[in-house]
């Protein structure tokens, strides 16, 4: 049976990602693997200032929110599991590249995420796990989350 030494978990955070967690966990510990986590900021929109106000400072003060909101959750599940701050990856930009980059820095050897998130259909693979099986260096286990 193949052994796993690094293993990644992808959460958007869109819910709980409890799925996702708990299956990293139970095979962190199966395998005697370290578990990284990681999400990825996505810029909801190029910010242009058409008459310095308005739509582009709300975009600016909802990625900030989101990013805080995304901060904390991280944290909670790094503190319930034990995963050390090194191992929490909060990265900004598109999430399957930023996918692939934390696997290539971190050798990672699998990748556990959701088969799509919250606006993925129930019975089609999301966009994001589309993307991150093309040219992956590694293991993917898609979980059929429930959201
Ligand atoms: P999607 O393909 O966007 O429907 O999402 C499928 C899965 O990709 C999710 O269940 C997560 O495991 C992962 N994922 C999506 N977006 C992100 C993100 N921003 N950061 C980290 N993982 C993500």
């Amino acid at each position: 049976m193949a052994k796993y030494n690094k293993i990644l978990v992808a959460l958007d955070f869109h819910g709980d990602n409890a799925e996702i967690i708990e299956k990293g966990a139970d095979l962190a510990k199966l395998y005697g693997a370290d578990l990284y986590m990681i999400h990825v900021n996505e810029p909801l929109a190029i910010a242009y200032a058409a008459d310095g106000m308005s739509w582009s400072d709300q975009v600016v003060s909802l990625e900030a929110s989101l990013r805080k909101e995304a901060q904390t959750k991280m944290a909670e599940v790094a503190k319930k599991l034990g995963v050390p701050a090194d191992r929490c990856l909060i990265r900004e930009g598109r999430p399957s590249s930023e996918i692939h980059r934390a696997v290539e820095d971190n050798s990672i050897d699998l990748i556990i995420m959701g088969t799509h998130g919250q606006s993925g259909l129930q019975l089609l693979l999301g966009s994001t796990a589309n993307s991150v099986l093309h040219g992956v260096k590694c293991d993917v286990l898609a979980i059929r989350v429930s959201n």
